[in-house]
Order: C-alpha cells, then structure tokens, then sequence
C-alpha cells in the first residue's frame, strides 16, 4: 500500500497562492490543495523510487521496476502494428528495446543514436528481447553523478510535473527549516514518553530519503517517520475536535435536575423492563441534563434496540424540569414512527406529545407554532419543520435529533442556532466502528446501545438469485397467508429517482398481479405526506399485508407483525442500508427472514459486502467491516462534510488513538500554546471547517 492517500478536495474559498510560482503553477497546484508554503511542507510523497543506482541490462527482471544506463543505437518509427518510436539501447552487459506508442518529437529527437540515456521503468520479456514501454528516461553526460537520495513521487495534477513538485517541495521545506517552522510542536517530554521521532527530521526523510532504507522498509507504514506523521495529523484532528468540545461546554444551559416522578411512572406503565444497556445510557443522559452546560452525545444504538424509549425518558425529565423537549426526525415517516410511539406510552401517564410536521394544514401549523411558542406545548414530536422559521420555543430545554447526518446541512445549522443552549442528544442507528467514533466524533460522548431487548428472533437471512424470484413470491403469499406480513424493497438505482420510481410502480403492479390473494401496498419518496401516512398506516393496522417500498423504509419503521422482507438486486445496495432494511423484520416473536435476491455476474466488491451482511447480524461488526471495505471516506462522508480527511493515519489502530486523545487532552491542559502551534500547521486556516 502506498503510504500518503490522495487529499480530498479542496474548498474553493481558500485562495491564498504559493511564492515565486507563475499564476498558472499556482491554479495547478491549488488544484490538488496546495496553496502556501506551509502546505508543500505537509505534502508527503504517495511512493518512492530508487534512482541511485544503475542496473546493467542484463540483469533486468521482469516486473521489477528498475534503473539502466545505455546508449542509443538505433531510433526509428515503425508502422506495424501501429505507428510507434522504437530504440534500441546497449550497455556494457546486453542491450534491450524502448517502446513508445505516443511520443512526442521532442522525445524522438532526444533519442538520436550515440545518447546516453538513464531510464526508469519495468522491464518485460518481448519477441526481441527485454523491452520497457514507455520508460521515463533523460539524456546524462557521461559520469552524471547519480542521486543520492531516493525519489519521492508525490501526488500531484496533470500538467505539473513530478520533477517541479519536487523542486517546489523541496525549495519549501529547506525554507521552512530556514525559518524555523519545523520546530516539535510536542514537547520533548511527551516525545520521549512515546518514543516519537523528531517532527523535522522525519519529514525531512520522508521527503528526501536517504539511499539506504529499502523502499519497502519505507513505504511500509510502521517505519518511526510515517509513524510520526501519522500520530501529529490524529492528534490535529484530536485537538481540534476536543476544543469544540470545551468551547460548546463553556456555555451555559439549563439544569435539568428533574424529579423523577414522571419518568417512574413511565417505567412502572411499560409492558417492558429496561434492557442493562438502556439503563445505563438513560443514567449517562440524565447525569448530563443536571449539568449546567449543554449536554453533546450521540446515542448509538443498533436498529431495534430501543432508542425511543431513551429519548422519551430524557424529555420526560426535561418537562419534569420546567422545559420543553423535542425530538427531530429526518423524514415524514420516522417522525409519525416517533410520534406514535410517545403518544401511546404517554397519553396514559396524562403528557400530551404534540405533533408539527410541514404537512399540516397551514391553519393547524400556525396553532402549533403558538402552542410551542406559549409553552402550552410541553414535548413536541416532528420533522425539520420544528426548526423552521416561524417555530420558536417558550423554553427549549433538550433537543434530540435522529439521524441526524440525514438532515441537510441548512438544516443542521439551523438547529445548532436555535438549539445553541439546548442540550443536545442526537442518535444514530448506523454503528459507528469504534475508531472512527473516536476520531471523527471526539467532540460528542457517546454512549452506546450495545444489547438488543429481550425475546427477538435472530433473522434468517438468504442469498437467492433472480431466477428463483417465483420461490421467493411464493414464500410471501405463505407468510402473508399465516398471518404475518411481508416487506419488498425495490432495486436501488442511483442514476435517476424517476427510474427508481418507475421500477417501484410496476414492482407493485407484478406483485399485486401475482398475489391477487393479498393486499399489497406502495411507499416511495415522492408520495405526499398524507398519502405515505396512509400507506404505513394501513400496514401498520395490517390493512396491507405486503408492503413495495423504495429505501423510505430504511430507518425507524417499526411493524412487529412483519416477518418477511425481500430486497431485490441486494447487490446495488450498501452494508450499512441492507442491515438497515434487514432490521424491519425481526421485531416480533415470529420466525423471521430477510431474502437478498441478487442478479448474476456478481462483481467483486458486491459479493464481499453480500458475503458480510450474509455471515454478520451485529450492526458494529457489520459497520467494521464496512469500514474495511470502503475507507473512512465513503463512510462517513455525509456527516462531515468539511471535515479533512485523515491522510496519513490509518484508524485500525484502537490504541494509537486513544493514546491521541489522551495526548490531545494534555497539550489543551499543559501546553496551549504547543496546541496551537500544532493545530496551525496541519490545518492553517481550515479549522473552522471543524466547527460546522
Ligand atoms: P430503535 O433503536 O431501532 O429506534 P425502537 O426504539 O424502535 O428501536 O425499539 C424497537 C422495539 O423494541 C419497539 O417496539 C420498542 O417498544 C421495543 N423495546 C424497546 N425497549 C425494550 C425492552 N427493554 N424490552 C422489550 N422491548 C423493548
Ligand atoms: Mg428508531
């Protein structure tokens, strides 16, 4: 594996350009996130190449990159089998072919016969010989001095070439030495506790390698520099992550000491007891309410393992309190789920749960909007609508948001404003591998669902293929003729929702035409509210037996009558949404299965995610591997939108990052200014990415 993955895009506000370089350099290398010295200095090699030594042709292996030095004998185009330059070279040992099937004049002048070249390439066995197509090469006087450090290869854009970056890497670091800047932003006593390398030293290595180091030993990420680089990029992520924390922390907020008395009459009213782990993270939640700054944690529980009962009990001790308390959803359905759920618990213990989502009548709206703002409305339940223009709270004392990365990022600012001196708890129903938690989400607790309630059945879960689809509609009609009811998700197609929406419409019209015995229903995106309401709640009554949904249903819908679900083309689909859908069914105490129906030829990367999702039923298991399989990037891509990337640091290292945290934590403590210092130079002026 290469050592140094590619930057991600940069933001096209930053506009600050490198010195001395002409303005069109400039765009090039801003294109690739490049735009002060300082970056340069931070721009590490993808891989390196040995360039300090010669090998004579004959020793040549195939498949071996490698370094010769020859001279020209010959230099022609030749026309079969297509127009191409060929040359033959020749040192002391033997000679070889060099093969261009592009090539420029510029490249065939170069080539003249007597030259002496050094060219860098892969040497393979031809019908003439050993031959290198498209050997990168350059014409040496003779007795050329060879380099004395190895090359680094960085990345880099089309139009500019290695040899510049070099030289502009190069110039950067030599002046930022000059300047002092590469000074250990970690005190030497932290250094030495962990046995780090020194900052300026490895960096220059790892600009400049010295000849000796093998280029594995190199580009293997356990070498003490890439080590080094690796821990200071964590640890800026770290420091950054957890002074939002502090500063979100310093503010004040309400004491929701509460008095216990309408939660206990919740719990004694439940046809349920508490799982341990739900106990436990209610207690986490409630010690934060009775702080008096803003509580920042992020629930994460596994789909089905009880987060609503959670929040009900957390708003519960905010109304205890004197405040009121909303709970946020990111679609229609998922709020009404909610709603549903909390109306049936609380009704009967005398709290109203108020509902606003942007589907009520304009007249209903208004009235609602003044029930919150008066305060009569106490625990109100709904969709973005609740952080609308025009909603303002009496008194806000918590804010729970579900599935928040689904909310747009408008939305998610909004909420940050109007819930500034709320606390905040915001679940999740996609695990988070623990890593990832820890880096990426180190300025929320968390606390974490880790145990499923009582008395489910484990889901059964099918790979069939297409052909077999009569089996599988057989299998609903007998479910649904049993009693139970049936799910059907329909192919994912990313292209067009217009597509996907066509698709959805003659799934059901196949289905209701195979299953004239059964009720089948229809949900997808494009339904108005009421419509969707409609539908679920015909399904929910067991109106409907067989449900065609579009991924709507992928979070929240809870129906524990359902027993079946069917997902067509599984392959298209991501882990984290075929565990999602997998989660629908289950729920009751009947048998339950989820069939993945796949087409054949199965790529590569869709049979290890079917071969996961297959094998695993724990959603952290799954997301780990998830992990695995795609990078951090892609995983978790839609929460942090303006979050850089980690480069160098690879997440699999659980102690390594805890041992970040622990350092970040003691620079903010001990050694602010080191903080700062270290802050600037990974992210200069990108930190306030970090706060959104
Ligand atoms: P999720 O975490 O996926 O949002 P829910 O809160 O919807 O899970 O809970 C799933 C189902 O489990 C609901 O029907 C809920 O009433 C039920 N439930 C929650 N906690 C318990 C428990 N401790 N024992 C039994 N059933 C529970
Ligand atoms: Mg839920």
């Amino acid at each position: 594996m290469s050592p140094a993955k590619q930057k991600p895009e940069p933001s096209p506000a930053e506009n600050a350009r490198v010195p001395g370089v002409t303005p069109a350099v400039a765009d090039k290398l801003a294109k690739i996130g490049l735009r002060s010295e300082a970056d340069l200095v931070m721009h590490l090699p993808l891989r390196y190449e040995d360039e300090t030594r010669i090998t004579p042709i004959a020793d040549a292996v195939p498949s071996l990159t490698a370094q010769f030095e020859a001279e020209v004998v010959s230099c022609e185009v030749a026309f079969r089998p297509r127009r191409q330059l060929v040359a033959r070279v020749r040192d002391d040992s033997g000679d070889m072919v060099l093969r261009f099937l592009n090539f420029y004049p510029s490249q065939q002048k170069a080539l003249q016969e007597g030259a002496r070249l050094r060219l860098f390439g892969e040497p393979r066995g031809g019908f003439f010989g050993t031959e290198i197509v498209h050997p990168r090469f350059h014409v040496v006087a003779a007795e050329a001095p060879l380099p004395d450090r190895l090359t680094p290869v960085y990345p880099t854009t089309a139009g500019l070439a290695q040899t510049a970056l070099r030289r502009l890497v190069l110039r950067a670091v030599e002046r930022a030495e000059a300047r002092g800047d590469l000074a250990d932003t970690l005190p030497e006593e932290i250094r030495q506790r962990l046995k780090l390398a020194d900052f300026a030293a490895s960096l220059r290595f790892l600009h400049a390698p010295p000849p000796e180091i093998s280029l594995a030993e190199l580009e293997a990420r356990g070498h003490p520099a890439w080590r080094r680089v690796a821990f200071d990029e964590l640890l800026a992520q770290q420091i950054s992550l957890r002074r939002a924390y502090e500063a979100r922390r310093a503010r004040g907020a309400p004491i929701l000491a509460g008095s216990g008395e309408l939660t206990e009459r919740l719990l004694a009213a439940l046809p349920f007891k508490l799982t341990g782990a739900q106990g436990r993270v209610v207690e986490e939640i409630a010690a934060d309410l009775r702080q008096p700054h803003p509580m920042q944690r992020l629930l994460q529980g596994d789909v089905g393992s009880g987060k609503t009962i959670v929040a009900a009990l957390a708003m519960l001790q905010a109304v205890e309190s004197g405040y009121q308390a909303a709970l946020m959803a990111p679609t229609e359905i998922l709020a009404e789920q909610h709603f549903r759920k909390l109306h049936a618990w609380l009704t009967p213990i005398g709290i109203e749960v108020a509902w606003l989502s942007g589907s009520l009548k304009k007249r209903d709206k208004t009235a609602m909007a003044e029930a919150i703002a008066s305060g009569r409305a106490r625990l109100v339940v709904g969709t973005h609508a609740l952080i609308e223009e025009g909603v303002d709270f009496e008194k806000l004392g918590l804010a729970i948001v579900d599935e928040q990365h689904r909310f747009g990022v408008r939305q998610r600012l909004a909420l940050k404003q109007k819930g500034m001196s709320a606390h905040q708890l915001t679940m999740s129903a996609t695990p988070i591998p623990r890593t990832l938690a820890m880096s990426y989400y180190a300025d929320m607790d968390v606390s974490v669902l880790d145990e499923l309630p009582p008395g489910r059945t484990p889901v059964v879960t099918k790979l069939v293929s297409e052909a077999r689809r009569p089996e599988v509609v057989a299998r609903v009609r007998d479910a649904c003729l049993a009693g139970r009811q049936a799910y059907w998700v329909c192919p994912l197609i990313e292209e067009s929702e217009a597509l996907q929406l066509k698709t959805a419409q003659e799934t059901w019209e196949h289905l209701t035409a195979e299953l004239p015995e059964l009720k089948v229903g229809l949900v997808h995106g494009r339904l108005k509210a009421d419509e969707k309401a409609a539908v679920m709640d015909a399904f929910v009554k067991n109106e409907t037996q067989l449900l065609v949904a579009t991924t709507v249903i992928e979070v929240g819908v809870d129906v524990p009558n359902a027993s079946l679900m069917v997902i067509e083309h599984a392959e298209r689909f991501g882990l984290a949404q075929l565990h999602q859908l997998r989660g629908r069914v289950g729920r009751g105490a009947h048998d339950s299965a989820c069939i993945l129906l796949y087409a054949q030829p199965l790529g590569e990367n869709a049979r290890s995610r079917l071969k996961v999702i297959y094998e695993n039923t724990d959603g952290f298991e799954i997301a780990r591997l998830d992990l695995e399989l795609r990078g951090p990037g892609e995983f978790i891509g839609s929460r942090q939108s303006g979050m850089p990337l980690l480069r160098f640091a690879d997440l699999d290292d659980t102690a390594l990052v805890e041992r970040v945290r622990n350092v970040a934590d003691e620079l903010l403590r001990d050694w602010p200014e080191h903080a700062d210092a270290h802050l600037k130079r990974w992210l200069g002026g990108r930190e306030e990415l970090l706060k959104a």
